[in-house]
């Protein structure tokens, strides 16, 4: 959309520049999505217009576990934040941000921030009282010290952290909680651990194509992305694609806006995906349209899956299974065969399910035998971590003499975990992450005495809530770092105020595009509120003070030097930047090749792409990439619970430019579901499953098939809902050799509905 065309929709549409009228016209013609980013930005904001003189510019990027890590141009005034941009320099976010990204000005301002470290007289109750940081540390650091005495060891400290801040010094977490002793972590990730398992068993990693190399497909299927919401940045390169001439398929249960975009839209059954890769496979086969040349040039175990395939797929089961024709699936086999180069971009949805890694395994054999591995505009899209090779000096701190911990255990890892092979005598105890009630109602010896909640809110976002409510109520201190009085906060004893992005000093990498990004703290913080790294060094010092060598992580930090020290060569000469410092002129672009595995060598242990993995069979899964039964319904409907537009997991939805375009949680559901269960469309619904139910409106619509329930994934800040209610912790078939843990079947669940 150019200027000029939004100048005669607002004038149209009788528009004024005014946000919320902005944004109702944008939604009135459905292309909020896929509007330019740059051309929404709060100009009525609190903090003012964007067309004042004597604008200090800070570089910023967000750092909520999105695809797109945006890089941020801050335009401050007299030190308050006037308004925020996209950075112009990076070509990925093209000087545009999303919807939730322009309400980032709202969030340090925000009336219900946190600004006192508070603690709340009895847990649950809502009396809580502002204390003073010396008050809040000794409380916490006297606990710490009566559990290393009762226990001799601090295996009762739990940590809790995960992707809320994904700023490389918030690793201080981790790094604060080492320099404490050998205490007890919950790892792995809720996000993508069976699609990294699937990626590293059949190439050795999980290393994708630069996503603007996407404008390069010749054909693009989407597969369980929705990027319209998810990922606005990528959009631009399919579009690209298509105006080269490239068609788009978008397979997905739900007819997402992404949906709306594509040439083809195939409204998969849930979970029978790997039914349809390996239907689209057979089909390549029999037609001698697989790339013999690659395949045998650069992979091992071709001629078994091809046996498999003749021997026990048709394109007619693929069709029962997916629901999608068979003639629709061959017409599509064929065309994504012969259209070089193709790419597939696998969604993380895709993954979520008992059998996603089996899947995500089928999806990645079907670019391979097409011979799309290693090439510009082909690849099957996952994510990467190749730029994020920092020193973690925040998270790698020396423990306390004489520590002790679980003898001779390996240690847990996580999907961002990069302390190398060192194994010392002791290691920290892992409890699964996709588990965490259940860990912690049952972890004992010691127990787990105090629970740190960091850059995370499980009682919003982990699994099975009520469980999670009980298993709140055991640990003996619960301290969480926020700024919000989430429902995790609401269920702590201590909450201590911390910085957002525009208050701290971070760099940011991205797990999709190639780009890099400094953080600046551009205002000081808000109220008394700290960094993660100063609240470390804050612990750090009362430890010290009440007992002496209890704690080694330094206690006075300079998050400038800080920054030094996260930094190393190889980082410098990948981005082609001579110091950290160069940033503050602009994000820096990799100086990677822009297909993931040009040199077509593999990091198998055959060092080629393997059809089959011993590995894999060696982790008790199948060797091959077979067909795997999704997980056995347990209610009438299937219950989907993806991410909303207007938030990441429980971010940005409590703001309140997303409440006024989104004020209230509802679920979809399709007429035909709804007429015989005699609900209509407004109805107040009660969703219900065997672990629990929520009350909440329901929207008919047919995006949604007849055997679907679908809500979003979010919190809201005066409202009680929450799908975590009905979602078990069921966890996926892989995860666990990457990532410490296998992942969760968030998308494996079922319910009923019923009108109330
Ligand atoms: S949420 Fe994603 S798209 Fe929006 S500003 Fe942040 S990184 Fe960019």
């Amino acid at each position: 959309m150019t200027g000029n065309n939004l100048e005669q929709i607002k004038k149209n549409l009788g528009c004024s520049m005014s946000r919320r009228k902005f944004l109702g016209c944008m939604a009135a013609m459905g292309v909020l999505a896929s509007i330019p980013g740059s051309l929404l930005r709060p100009m009525d904001g609190q903090a003012g217009n964007g067309f004042e003189q004597g604008l200090e510019i800070f570089r910023n990027a967000c750092p909520r576990n999105c695809y797109d890590t945006c890089s941020i141009k801050t335009f401050v005034k007299d030190g308050v934040i006037k308004y925020i941009e996209g950075a112009p320099e990076s070509t990925f976010t093209d000087g545009g941000l999303c919807v939730k990204g322009y309400a980032y000005t709202r969030r340090p301002y925000s009336p219900d921030r946190i600004k006192y470290p508070m603690i709340q007289d009895q847990r649950g109750s809502g009396n809580w009282r502002r204390i003073s940081w010396d008050q809040a540390m000794e409380i916490i650091a006297k606990k710490l010290i009566e559990i290393n005495e009762k226990d001799g060891s601090m295996l009762g400290l739990a940590l809790a952290k995960y992707s809320g801040n994904f700023g490389i010094t918030n690793y201080a977490v981790e790094g604060m909680m080492t320099s404490l002793g050998y205490t007890t972590r919950l790892i792995g990730t809720p996000c993508w651990p069976a699609g990294i398992d699937a990626q590293n068993y059949d190439l050795g990693d999980m290393w994708c194509n630069d996503p603007e190399d996407m404008a390069n497909a010749r054909y693009l299927i989407l597969w369980g992305a929705n990027p319209a919401w998810n990922s606005v940045h990528s959009m631009k390169y399919i579009y690209a694609a298509q105006e080269r001439g490239a068609k788009v398929v978008c397979i997905d249960p739900v007819l997402t806006q992404t949906a709306v975009k594509a040439d083809v839209y195939w409204e998969v059954e849930t979970s029978m995906d790997g039914a349809l890769a390996l239907g689209m496979a057979r089909h390549i086969l029999d037609q001698g349209l697989y790339d013999r040349d690659w395949v045998r040039n650069n992979s091992i175990g071709f001629d078994e899956f091809a046996d498999y395939l003749r021997n026990e797929i048709t394109v007619d089961w693929a069709a029962q299974k997916s629901g999608i024709p068979a003639e629709q699936i061959k017409n599509v086999a064929e065309e994504f065969a012969t259209a070089k180069p193709a790419s597939i971009w696998i969604g993380y949805g895709l993954q979520r399910h008992v059998n996603g890694g089996a899947t995500v395994r089928s999806v990645d054999a079907l670019v391979a035998m097409t011979g799309n591995v290693g090439k510009s505009g082909g690849g099957a899209r996952y994510g990467h971590l190749r730029t994020w090779g920092f020193n973690y000096h925040a998270l790698l701190q020396p423990r306390p003499e004489g520590s002790v911990g679980f003898l001779g255990a390996d240690g847990p890892l996580g999907d961002f975990d990069f302390s190398g092979d060192k194994v010392d005598e002791y290691s920290d105890r892992p409890l699964n992450m996709n588990k965490t009630a259940e860990e912690i109602l049952t972890t004992d010896e010691p127990p787990v005495r105090v629970l740190w909640v960091s850059c995370k809110n499980p009682l919003s976002q982990d699994f099975d809530r009520n469980k999670m409510v009980e298993a709140f109520k055991k640990p003996e201190l619960i301290v969480s770092v926020e700024q919000f009085f989430t429902e995790t906060v609401e269920l702590s004893d201590i909450v201590l105020p911390v910085t957002t992005l525009f208050e701290e000093w971070t760099v940011n990498a991205s797990y999709w595009h190639y780009w890099l990004s400094i953080n600046e703290q551009a205002i000081k913080p808000m109220y008394e509120t700290k960094s993660n790294t100063e609240i470390a060094a804050a612990l750090s010092r009362k430890m010290n003070e009440l007992k002496p060598g209890s704690c080694t992580y330094p206690t006075e930090i300079d998050p400038r030097e800080w920054m030094i020290k996260e930094f190393n060569q190889g980082i410098y000469d990948l981005f082609g930047i001579d110091s950290w410092q160069d940033l503050k002129n602009g994000p820096a672009k990799a100086k990677m090749h822009p297909a993931s595995w040009h040199d077509l060598k593999f990091g198998t242990p055959s060092g080629k792409y393997e059809f089959k993995s011993e590995l894999c069979a060696e982790h008790g899964h199948q060797a091959l990439p077979k067909f795997k039964e999704g997980r056995k319904p347990y209610d009438k409907l299937r219950l989907l619970t993806p991410h909303t537009k207007f938030g990441i997991h429980s971010q940005f939805v409590n703001l309140d430019w997303m409440e006024e375009y989104n004020p209230k949680p509802f679920c979809y559901l399709n007429p035909i579901a709804a007429e015989s269960r005699g609900i209509k469309d407004g109805d107040q619904v009660k969703v219900f499953n065997k672990i629990g139910e929520v009350q909440l409106e329901v929207k008919l619509t047919d995006i949604v098939p007849p055997d679907v329930v679908m809500m979003y994934t979010a919190w809201f800040r005066n409202n009680p809902y929450n799908c975590q209610n009905l979602v078990d912790d069921t966890s996926s078939d892989m995860g666990a050799y990457k990532t410490g843990a296998p992942g969760v079947a968030i998308h494996g669940q079922f319910a009923d509905v019923v009108k109330v």
